[in-house]
């Protein structure tokens, strides 16, 4: 850190991303992507003009993309708002709806906290049941901005739409955020309730069961007036926050719903074979709407688990946080990885050491 930083940032605990190694062959089990490429289509979808025409900024309405999503999920392209990720919408939800502070809960996605602190939001932490679920009654006259990822990351549980509604009917005067990155594995969307609250906006992300992390792109499902708001803060900061490449791709994507439907299938059959297997081996495993499994062992530590199943160039992610430090998150991948894994768990809990 040099001398010149802005004092408020000095102090700024930032977020630690996922592992990803450099040091040859893993299998990458710890940051929820998807273990399959993008579909055909998208594959195909780039032309030499495509890079010769990135001499021209891109269409900073991406009014494209826009227009296809919105037939997919049957509203306007007003209602869709188009970003470099869906973190980016986080930061401009924290940034700019957070005038009477935020909460969200304790055990949740790491960067909520990350961009309270970046923005100086007040906010408070609403600790999950004992059993590690979200209680949507924790949430009822907050008067506060409300952020909820459903299903929760890390541990895959997920509110019914009804529930979701409850919180926002609840919360008249203030945004709830419902950041739905891992819906297709299993839950519910309340995307269609942006339609009759003024104060729902719904996050989504093409990082995960969309199998594109590194194009960088995400989406939000709001209110006319709350899409307006997040444009004029993109205005604000970067007009062309989506390139090209990625929004010819984007569209691509958005014309293959087919076979992401049947990517993220797969990708729930084996979440169900590996709970099952982890639970014969005496493992708890949280219930998952998710394209990850949250489990721990009462004959190992997380840490530990963690650290051998490395050393078997098998990476899964562990949190030190004292609540969930007996946990590890589990990525979904292919059958064949989840055997290997279930493998070299076996070896470890049989007391081989490496
Ligand atoms: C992965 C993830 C995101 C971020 O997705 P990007 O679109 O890749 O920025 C947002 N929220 C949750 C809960 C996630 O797990």
């Amino acid at each position: 850190m040099s001398r010149l930083l802005k004092e408020n940032y000095q102090k700024l605990e930032a977020y630690i991303p996922g592992e990803q190694p450099k040091d040859g062959e893993y299998i990458k089990l710890n940051t929820n992507e998807s273990p399959f490429p993008p579909s055909p289509r998208v594959l195909d979808a780039l032309k030499r003009e495509d890079i010769e025409n990135l001499r021209l900024y891109s269409d900073p309405t991406m009014s494209a993309l826009r227009e296809k999503l919105a037939q997919l999920y049957d509203v306007k392209s007003e209602n869709i708002y188009l970003s470099n990720g869906s973190d980016d919408i986080l930061n401009f939800v924290f940034m700019g709806f957070s005038q009477n502070g935020a909460v969200f809960p304790d055990i949740t996605y790491g960067f909520y906290s990350v961009f309270s602190e970046l923005h100086g939001v007040d906010y408070k932490e609403i600790p999950l049941t004992e059993d590690f679920r979200v209680n949507y009654k924790d949430y009822i006259n907050k008067d506060k901005l409300i952020v909820i990822a459903n299903p929760n990351a890390p541990t895959g549980d997920c509110l019914g739409v009804w529930e979701i509604e409850e919180i926002v009917m609840n919360n008249p005067d203030n945004l709830v955020v419902i950041d739905e990155a891992y819906i297709d594995f299993g839950g519910e969307s309340c995307y269609p309730l942006t339609k009759k609250y003024d104060n729902l906006l719904v996050v989504r992300t093409f990082s995960k069961s969309r199998c594109m992390a590194g194009a960088r792109l995400g989406y939000a499902i709001g209110p006319k007036g709350i899409i307006e708001d997040l444009e004029k803060l993109k205005y604000s900061t970067n007009p062309y926050n989506i390139n090209r490449l990625t929004a010819t791709l984007g569209e691509a994507t958005v014309e293959s719903e087919d076979y992401y439907l049947k990517t993220s299938e797969e990708i729930i059959r084996v979440r169900e074979y590996t709970a099952k297997k982890l639970i014969e081996s005496g493992f708890e495993v949280l219930p998952s709407k998710a394209n990850f499994l949250f489990a721990r062992s009462n004959k190992i530590s997380g840490e530990k688990l963690y650290q051998e199943l490395k050393a078997r160039h098998i990476l899964v992610r562990h949190f030190t946080n004292p609540k969930i430090e007996m946990f590890n998150r589990i990525t979904i991948g292919t059958q064949e990885q989840m055997d290997i894994l279930l493998g070299a768990i076996e070896e470890i809990l049989n007391g081989g050491t490496k």
